[in-house]
């Protein structure tokens, strides 16, 4: 494992890497998105260490959605949707990477979409996405500008379909609730057959999404995350940085 070498001479091996790797795959979460102004929950600025009535990690859960949705929506529009933001150099150099045939998947813990705004097409997203909005009823679909504009209108703060009046959930996964299958099986797939795992900006403590990292069999486990890991030491290169600034020093050939 490469740990005390310098951070120039960490992204030429990062580069080295890349540069010999044909079937990329990157796993990310909350930190790929800050650079981007989106806050992530556990760095000291993020979500979790500001002050709400309730914690984020229970306002964020099935149960307080079926029974505080109103609270659920306040904190949900206020804090998780973020339609402004636009991708950053991270977002822009992995659409980048598969584009030019080097990176085979994104599996992604964010629900922002700014992977799919940057180019990216084969994104699993395990968590689900707030561009997309379900009647919990009809099923009828709702983007986000949709809930965005309803959360502000209604009374409740709680969006409605506009055919059947029951409430829209967004398709997000909440505590309490399973990941889809097929994304799972998707992501197992893409990890098990990759020759280089890049992990990124995720601090790979919710489960079971991080445990997909255990399907990896090939020769290089990178992680770029600004604090530690516990996947830290199995890692055979370790960047510790911000993401978006140490991917942008990569050159795709
Ligand atoms: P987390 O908040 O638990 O951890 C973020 C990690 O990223 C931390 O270890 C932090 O040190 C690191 N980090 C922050 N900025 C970074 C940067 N610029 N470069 C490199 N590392 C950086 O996030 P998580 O592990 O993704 O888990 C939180 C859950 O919250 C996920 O399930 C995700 O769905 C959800 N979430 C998503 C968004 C989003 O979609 N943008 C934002 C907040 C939370």
């Amino acid at each position: 494992m490469y740990t005390m070498e310098s951070i120039d001479k960490k992204i030429q091996i990062l580069q080295d890497i890349i540069n010999d790797s044909n079937s990329i795959v990157f796993f990310g979460g909350a930190g790929v998105s800050t650079e981007s102004g989106i806050p992530d929950f556990r760095s000291t600025s993020g979500l979790y260490n500001q002050e709400w009535k309730y914690p984020p990690e229970q306002i964020v859960s099935r149960t307080f959605f079926n029974h505080k949705c109103s609270e659920f929506y306040k904190f949900y529009c206020q804090k998780m949707i973020a339609l402004d933001a636009k991708p950053n150099s991270a977002h822009f150099k992995l659409a980048e990477l598969e584009q030019k045939g080097k990176l085979s998947a994104i599996i992604t813990q964010n629900i922002d979409g700014l992977h799919q705004a940057a180019g990216s097409k084969n994104v699993f997203e395990l968590h689900g996405s707030v561009h997309r909005n379900f009647c919990v009823n009809c099923n009828s679909f709702y983007d986000a500008s949709f809930i965005l504009e309803q959360h502000k209108i209604d009374s409740d703060g709680i969006p409605h379909c506009t055919k059947c009046n029951h409430i829209v959930k967004p398709d997000v996964v909440l505590y309490e609730e399973s990941l889809d299958n097929n994304t799972i099986d998707n992501s197992i797939k893409a990890i098990s057959k990759a020759d280089t795992l890049i992990i990124g900006g995720t601090s790979l403590v919710v489960y079971p999404a991080s445990g997909l990292v255990r399907y990896f069999r090939g020769k290089n486990l990178v992680i770029i995350n600004m604090s530690p890991t516990d996947y830290d030491k199995n890692s055979t290169l370790l960047i510790q940085g911000k993401i978006g600034e140490v991917l942008s020093r990569i050159s795709v050939v």
